[in-house]
């Protein structure tokens, strides 16, 4: 395979090996489908995507891009996974929701498309890159001034150890073990951080909390400790 920049290929391994289980609601990627909905809505209510170009960066098989698109979005969703694509283009067979797949990433996308899209999201892939910061440079790079970027990922402290890694995947297995790396975790300041530097402002945030007595999840606005998510806006 060819080597770019930011792209780690273990990382991409991983989700090449499991991409057939991507639609399985039971499955290794069933935290996604639990939090999509609160997600798509979270991000629905904020930036309404009806009749909005939207651009889903690291989309896997789709979840997050066909929900978006069946709220009325026009949906293009990149991803450098060459399993998760055919998958995410299979469902959308069986679904007959409109998304336009591709195989980039954020940064090739962004020289050939600058600020082409209203709304850009990146949910649950910046702690899988090598570089969160250049992805950021680049989800900005794609957006209309005016427009919205939303991130999501994991927090990096003992708590977020404690429920991501040794819950999630081992006590729990509500995820493969390996999934995730500690390290690569990012704290909000962090992704305060590049935001800023990306010339982004930070307009909200939210946490993501699971409760493992009612096997549920919510959004919780004060509780960022382990998953959350911004949202972004680039300056008009
Ligand atoms: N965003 C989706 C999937 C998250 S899983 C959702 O939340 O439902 C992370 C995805 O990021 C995987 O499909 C993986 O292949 C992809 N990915 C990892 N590094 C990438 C990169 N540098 N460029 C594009 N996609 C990448």
């Amino acid at each position: 395979m060819t080597q770019h920049a930011n792209v780690d290929e273990t990382e991409i391994a991983k989700f090449e090996a499991l991409a057939a289980r991507w639609w399985d609601p039971d499955g290794e990627f069933r935290p996604l489908h639990e939090i999509n909905p609160l997600r798509a809505n979270w991000i629905d209510e904020r930036s309404p995507v009806a009749g909005q170009r939207l651009l889903d960066v690291g989309c896997g098989g789709g979840i997050l891009a066909e929900a978006m698109a069946q709220r009325g979005a026009s949906v293009t969703a990149i991803d450098m996974g060459t399993g998760p694509l055919e998958v995410a283009r299979l469902h959308q067979l069986e679904s007959g929701v409109q998304v336009e797949y591709q195989q980039s990433t954020a940064e090739a996308m962004a020289e050939q498309h600058p600020e082409a899209f209203d709304v850009v999201c990146c949910l649950e892939m910046l702690e899988h890159v090598p570089d969160p910061g250049a992805v950021i440079q680049a989800c900005a790079d794609l957006t209309r001034p005016g427009g919205n970027v939303y991130f999501s990922t994991i927090n990096r402290n003992p708590k977020a150890f404690l429920f991501a890694i040794v819950g999630a995947e081992h006590i729990l297995r509500l995820l493969p073990a390996g999934t995730h790396e500690y390290e690569k975790f990012i704290r909000p300041s962090e992704l305060a951080g590049w935001i800023r530097a990306a010339g982004l402002n930070l307009e909200g945030m939210t946490g993501l909390t699971y409760n493992p007595l009612s096997k549920r999840y919510r959004l919780a606005r004060s509780d960022v400790s382990v998953n959350y998510m911004v949202r972004t806006s680039k300056p008009a």
